[in-house]
């Protein structure tokens, strides 16, 4: 799927949920949704802050914009590990496959390009459970943080 289409879907979606609430979807509400469609699929609060701010949009906001998506399902959130306290958002659309490396250090998500891999798990068929997308996560150290340890 197309960042475009991708981003028409879930904006449609939200916009959807908010008219429920007679609420409209904002350029704020527009810009973090935007985010999600980017090249970079999971956010943690604390990074989707640092990108807003370069749009002027206030720490606030983005809580609250994040409660809005969460409260629609555009959202969900995942934890990065069995015992992580910090807990990364990602859009919940089902043929959103997801490859990424998390630095272990600095938190650090990298979109892990590898369509092989991506090929073969989406291929997988098994017997008790369709599966409707995916999320593989890579875990190790990046490399800035392996040349400041050197
Ligand atoms: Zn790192």
């Amino acid at each position: 799927m197309t960042h475009d289409n991708l981003y028409k879907q879930v904006a449609r979606q939200l916009a959807d949920y908010l008219l429920t609430k007679g609420k409209r979807l904002s350029v704020e509400r527009q810009k973090v949704l935007q985010y999600f469609c980017g090249d970079r699929h999971q956010w943690t609060a604390v990074q989707l802050v640092e990108r807003a701010v370069e749009d002027n949009i206030s720490r606030a906001t983005v809580y609250n914009v994040l409660r809005l998506l969460e409260q629609a399902q555009v959202v969900r959130f995942v934890r990065q590990s069995e015992n992580s306290k910090t807990v990364v958002y990602e859009l919940n659309v089902a043929q959103h496959n997801s490859l990424q490396m998390v630095c272990t250090r600095c938190q650090r998500i990298v979109e892990l390009k590898d369509a092989a891999i991506a090929d073969l798990v989406s291929q997988k068929k098994y017997a008790n459970f369709r599966m409707s997308s995916f999320v593989l996560t890579v875990y190790g150290e990046c490399k800035v943080c392996r040349k400041k340890k050197s």
